[in-house]
């Protein structure tokens, strides 16, 4: 029985004469999302887009999973494919679905003509379909308002489709068309969530990590590694770009108050983070940040924070609880890697009483004390960039 998947645009749909844009993107993130299980042809029709194996030996499950974590879609099916004929179809609505069937008490049939040249109309075809299902499983019973279980037919041009219910898309819109943005990504819970949630609004991730060797160890790295490449199932392929930081961290420790140390060194964060976004076309920076988790994120901290570069700075999880963000993190397979116990550059010279209420004005004089320029361009220097691509299920 030849099967294929049924794709449902999500927000895309809504879009006008640049749908096609949008599009031509989801089919090369789909393609790509597949490299690893089989080659498929995808063709759009209105709001579908259909996705045919091109090999028999593909695993549609694995496909159907992989699918599920591209952005741009509200919903998907496997489905299929028979001979616009009323018997192939029946027949293929109780060998294909014949499992789902047997578990359900009621069921009911919808069905789509595309091809209004098929001699039977929607409301007929379900009737014919739906009796015959009823006499190869005596145990059911037609249920339209609310049954356990619905077959959907769609008759279109070429073909006959039969299928079961959708399950959930990713939502969002494809990865890359929104432009790039610039993820700070620490070891933590919250920043691979605040970068999967801005993937799905169609943004290329590219990341920045801050090390500090020796004090951060190859451990915490390769702990940031796997954090992009989990996040890469629903964002793509990931450039990585771990700065050397240590030299700034020890300076702010010699020359600045310890009072501050957090602060300033977040600000360098975003200093060099925009140098390095500038460099590689990207638009905006994102963080994990919400109000009032740490002393760095009081309001009066971000406020210091924000003002220290130009570029937009996009922080989805602002808003979020902490039981909220795990939650995300759980779902999306981040959480596991996340609470690794490998130290972050941020914890390495943590000041006991950290301000909670910094004035910008107090930050920027006792910033006085370094040489900005030259520490961002020592910084700037000691890049290693990693690309990482997707971990597969
Ligand atoms: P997370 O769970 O993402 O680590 P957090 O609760 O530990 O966040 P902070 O340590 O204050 O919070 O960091 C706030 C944000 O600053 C992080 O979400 C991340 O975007 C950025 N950040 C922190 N440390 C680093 C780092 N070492 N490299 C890059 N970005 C960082
Ligand atoms: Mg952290």
């Amino acid at each position: 029985m030849k099967e294929i998947i049924l794709l449902k645009a999500g927000e895309i749909a809504l879009k006008g004469l640049n749908r096609s844009t949008f599009e031509d993107r989801l089919v090369k993130n789909c393609k790509f999302r597949l490299k690893g299980i089989g080659s498929f042809k995808f063709t759009r029709a209105q709001s579908t887009m259909v996705a045919e194996p091109m090999d028999e030996s593909i695993d549609m499950d694995d496909a159907v999973d992989a699918l599920k974590t591209v952005f741009g879609f509200a919903g998907l099916s496997q489905a299929c494919v028979v001979e616009k004929e009323l018997a192939a179809i029946q027949q293929a609505a109780a060998d294909y679905l014949g499992e789902d069937l047997r578990r359900a008490r009621t069921f009911k049939v919808e069905a789509k003509r595309a091809d209004k040249a098929f001699p039977l109309k929607s409301p007929e075809i379900c009737t014919e379909v739906g009796g015959y299902l009823l006499s190869r499983f005596p145990h059911l019973q037609v249920d339209v308002h609310n049954p356990d279980m619905t077959v959907y037919v769609e008759v279109r041009d070429h073909a006959a489709f039969v299928r079961g219910p959708q399950m959930p898309g990713a939502g969002g819109m494809p990865v890359g068309s929104s432009g790039k943005a610039l993820l700070l990504i620490s070891g933590g819970i919250d920043s691979p969530v605040a970068g999967y949630m801005m993937a799905k609004r169609g943004l290329e991730i590219e990341a920045i990590h801050f090390a500090a060797p020796p004090y951060t160890s190859e451990h915490a790295k390769q702990k940031v590694i796997a954090l992009c490449q989990e996040t890469g199932r629903y964002a793509g392929r990931i450039k990585l770009h771990v700065v050397g930081f240590t030299k700034v961290q020890e300076e702010i420790r010699d020359k600045c108050p310890e009072e501050y140390f957090t602060i300033i060194m977040r600000r360098y964060m975003m200093k060099i983070a925009e140098r390095l976004a500038q460099q590689n076309g990207c638009g905006a920076l994102i963080t994990g940040e919400s109000v009032a988790q740490v002393a760095s994120q009081t309001l009066y901290a971000i406020g210091c924070t924000d003002v220290a570069c130009q570029l937009p700075v996009l922080r989805p999880v602002i808003g979020m609880d902490k039981n909220e963000i795990v939650a995300v993190s759980r779902r999306i397979g981040t959480f596991e890697t996340s609470i690794l116990p490998y130290e972050d550059c941020c914890t390495v010279f943590t000041p006991r009483h950290p301000r909670t209420k910094p004035r910008l004005h107090q930050v920027l004089a006792a910033e006085q004390a370094l040489d900005e320029e030259a520490l961002i361009a020592q910084a700037m220097e000691n890049i290693e960039t990693i690309v990482t691509y997707p971990q597969q299920w």
